[in-house]
């Protein structure tokens, strides 16, 4: 049993960490451009990220009848509530690359020192077959800033971020070990039940 959806989404960080957390349970996951399509172009303006996945989800809905998962994403400071949030992937776009982003939120930190250092991850999901029928699911994954960055795996703010879950910081954790506490792999987990009881996936 092989299950195709097209995902609302150019970044091939998320792609293909969608892919390894889907593809084990039969579902074929397509890019954009996989499918000849055009990267998005729509303003992201909600005020949540399930409002943000689901402007993605209507906009693809105009011109595919594939089934389409859309996402929206972000990294939410406690002590800095407005810097990132909704804004992260913008924050980020001001730095030549995410390695000086991750350095200046570093930085943040070392000049407040008495900061406390909680955040959170933040995955909202947007699904629907063919139709406006939409599935919204949500994942969340608490941790800290760290004092240094480690560059090993992962992508965007991965370096700087250590899971509450087991105090790693995630750009050192496998694979697997990332997808299992991730609010990406959570999100996808609960995806992954409403699927099974529609009778689309094993
Ligand atoms: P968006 O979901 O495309 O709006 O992007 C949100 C931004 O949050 C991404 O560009 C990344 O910088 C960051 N982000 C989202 N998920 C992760 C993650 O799992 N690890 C590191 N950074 C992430």
């Amino acid at each position: 049993m092989n299950f195709e959806i097209l995902l609302a989404t150019s970044n091939k960080h998320k792609l293909e960490e969608f892919r390894r957390i889907l593809a084990p349970h039969g579902i074929t996951l397509y890019g954009m451009s996989d499918l000849n399509l055009e990267a998005l172009d729509v303003e992201e303006n909600g005020d949540t990220y399930f409002k943000n996945a689901q402007i993605k989800l209507e906009a693809l809905r105009k011109i595919t009848t594939f089934p389409i998962l859309a996402d929206d994403s972000g990294l939410e400071l406690d002590a800095f509530p407005h810097l990132l949030g909704l804004h992260t992937s913008r924050y980020a776009k001001q730095f030549s690359n995410q390695k000086e982003a991750n350095e200046s939120i570093i930085k943040l930190y070392e000049n407040n020192p008495s900061t406390k250092r909680d955040a959170i991850f933040k995955c909202a999901l947007c699904f629907s077959l063919d139709d406006n029928d939409i599935r919204y699911f949500d994942g969340e994954m608490p941790g800290f800033i760290a004092n240094k960055a480690i560059y090993e795996h992962g992508f965007g703010y991965d370096p700087i971020f250590i899971a509450k879950e087991n105090n790693r910081c995630v750009a050192s954790l496998k694979n697997e070990e990332k997808d299992e506490i991730s609010h990406r792999g959570k999100a996808c987990k609960k995806l992954l039940v409403y699927l099974k009881i529609k009778g689309l996936i094993k």
